[in-house]
């Protein structure tokens, strides 16, 4: 299942980058999960994002680094319901998604059509505790959504 979650994931990221969809900052919503977390960090991020005391110990202070240097919002994604949620509002015109692969299948096949591209996460103490991230992924990531957008005016 693994690999199919793999390839559902690279397929549906070719097709965002053929679809070629730009949005302003503010339309684009990072999302991440909180397994990112530190698992000895006892901050509620959960309830609010500005609870992080941004001390290094995680990506989470690395990610609203980026999310202020670009604009765009932020958000943890914890719970599936709540998650999509906030992900199909009408405000978001685009997403970029951090998760496992099946979680991103999950919330990708959920989610369709919305442009969404999706960052596998680093597992290197298994599924769910102290994941972490490639930060220039996600760069890549906003960048594809919010370079060269044109505003409407
Ligand atoms: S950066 Fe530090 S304060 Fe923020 S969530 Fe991670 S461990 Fe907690």
């Amino acid at each position: 299942m693994e690999v199919i979650d793999k390839k559902f994931v690279s397929l549906n990221n070719m097709m965002t980058k053929l679809r070629k969809k730009k949005c302003p900052p503010e339309g684009l919503l990072l999302l991440f999960p909180h397994c990112i977390q530190n698992s000895t960090c006892k901050q509620n991020i959960k309830h609010d994002i500005n609870e992080c005391k941004r001390c290094g110990k995680c990506k989470v202070m690395d990610l609203l680094a980026l999310s202020e240097e670009y604009g765009v919002s932020i958000a943890v994604a914890s719970g599936g319901r709540i998650a999509l949620k906030r992900v199909m509002a009408e405000e978001v015109q685009g997403v970029v998604a951090i998760a496992c692969e099946k979680e991103l299948r999950t919330g990708l096949m959920a989610a369709m059509p919305k442009a969404i591209y999706a960052v596998p996460n680093l597992r290197p103490h298994g599924y769910c505790v102290d994941t972490d991230v490639y930060m220039d992924d996600v760069i890549k990531a906003i960048k594809f959504f919010v370079k060269n957008h044109k505003k409407v005016s």
